[in-house]
């Protein structure tokens, strides 16, 4: 399994070093507006716990921290209205995944077509 970087920028989020626009938070997740927002709406949604990407989530999480991540990301979805028009939810990992940030998150994008999945 990866090694955490306790000095990623979420991390820093975490333990309130910076701030962020918090959109929603409960005890094993925060959610919060992108810094470079990508369609109307851009949400992350982390874990409160030391995970680096999905897989090391879904692979060491307890159950616990798993419900209310994904709880979070459902709360957030009803809460930006993007249920009924629809949205897209991406965790890019690691190199090929062009994952920026090492600490698992989840983007929310939705209030617009958002195009097919990948470039070619
Ligand atoms: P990625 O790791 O490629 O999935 O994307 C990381 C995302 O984090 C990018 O969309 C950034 O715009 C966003 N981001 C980086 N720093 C911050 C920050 N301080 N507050 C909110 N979003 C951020």
């Amino acid at each position: 399994m990866p090694t955490y970087d306790d000095q990623n920028i979420f991390a820093k989020i975490l333990r309130g070093e910076i701030p962020n626009d918090t959109v929603y938070e409960n005890d094993h997740a925060l959610a919060f507006r992108d810094i470079r927002p990508q369609a109307p709406v851009h949400v992350l949604i982390i874990p409160k716990g030391p995970y680096v990407d999905f897989a090391h989530f879904a692979a060491e999480a307890s159950e616990a921290e798993i419900i209310g991540w994904m709880r979070a990301i459902a709360e957030v979805c009803k809460m930006e209205g993007v249920e009924a028009d629809g949205f897209r939810a991406i965790s890019n990992a690691g190199v090929n995944g062009v994952q920026e940030v090492p600490h698992l998150h989840v983007h929310i994008l939705g209030g617009r077509p958002l195009g097919r999945m990948l470039q070619p």
